[in-house]
């Protein structure tokens, strides 16, 4: 299968759980996870009408930055950030989704704020209760919101996550709600400078569920570009060191 008939499928996909759950399909974004992916395949998937990749790695970013940026295309960061990267994070990226510490919240204005830039950004959210997942636990995330509406570079558009990996729907199911109330609760609180617009869940093996749960963004790799070589873990940790190999 190519990229294009790959991509074809993913938006019949998304078409057919907004069919069954009474949504309209312009209303679920479609970022296309490039993660070990070529400058070159990318371009053949921005090239059918694409416009939105998500990168876990900063060093990647970077390295595709150039081959890409004649394309007109956004840019977000899904990967567990460094503060010690923020620099080139926010030369890159159009929006962060991974935001899952106040340490990084402030790293990441007082940087800004000295560059006279703002950030959009998402609060990533823990709802599989899984301690090899980053995000913020959601009872905490209300309190979070408030806090980061405080700092004037930073825009709040919505929250991200990663459920379950499990074959269960049902548990799979229970994260994307989880995320979804959150979002209610804090739009609830009419703080002006945060926006719930979006919440970006759902992947290759559960966007249906997730778009049935009121997903506005999808996150796609593995059914766009095939699988890859390492474990997920690896690509979330940007610390995390492969195996040697023997
Ligand atoms: C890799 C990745 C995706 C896409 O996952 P697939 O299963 O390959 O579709 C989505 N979100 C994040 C944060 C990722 O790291």
């Amino acid at each position: 299968m190519s990229i294009a008939e790959n991509l074809q499928k993913i938006h019949q996909r998304i078409e057919n759980a907004c069919l069954k759950s009474g949504r309209n399909p312009k209303d679920v974004k479609l970022l296309m996870a490039t993660k070990t992916v070529s400058a070159e395949n990318i371009k053949i998937a921005l090239a059918c009408d694409e416009n939105l990749i998500g990168e876990n790695k900063v060093q990647e970013l970077k390295e595709k930055y150039d081959a890409l940026k004649s394309i007109p295309h956004r840019t977000h960061f899904i990967g567990h950030l460094q503060s010690n990267k923020i620099k080139e994070v926010i030369k890159y990226a159009d929006c962060i989704q991974s935001i899952d510490r106040i340490s990084l919240v402030k790293e990441l204005h007082k940087t800004l704020e000295k560059q006279n830039k703002t950030m959009d950004i998402l609060l990533q959210v823990n709802t599989s209760f899984e301690q090899s997942k980053f995000g913020f636990p959601p009872h905490e995330v209300i309190n979070f919101a408030k806090e980061v509406s405080n700092y004037s570079t930073l825009k709040i558009k919505g929250l991200m996550t990663i459920g379950l990996f499990s074959s269960e729907e049902a548990k799979v199911r229970r994260c994307f709600k989880i995320l979804r109330e959150i979002r209610d609760e804090i739009r609830d609180l009419n703080i002006n400078t945060i926006s719930m617009e979006e919440l970006s869940m759902g992947m290759s093996n559960d966007l249906e569920t997730a778009i049935e749960e009121g997903s506005t963004m999808v996150r796609v790799g593995t059914d766009i570009f095939g699988k890859r070589i390492h474990p997920d873990s690896y690509y979330w940790d940007e610390t995390m060191k492969l195996e040697p190999k023997k």
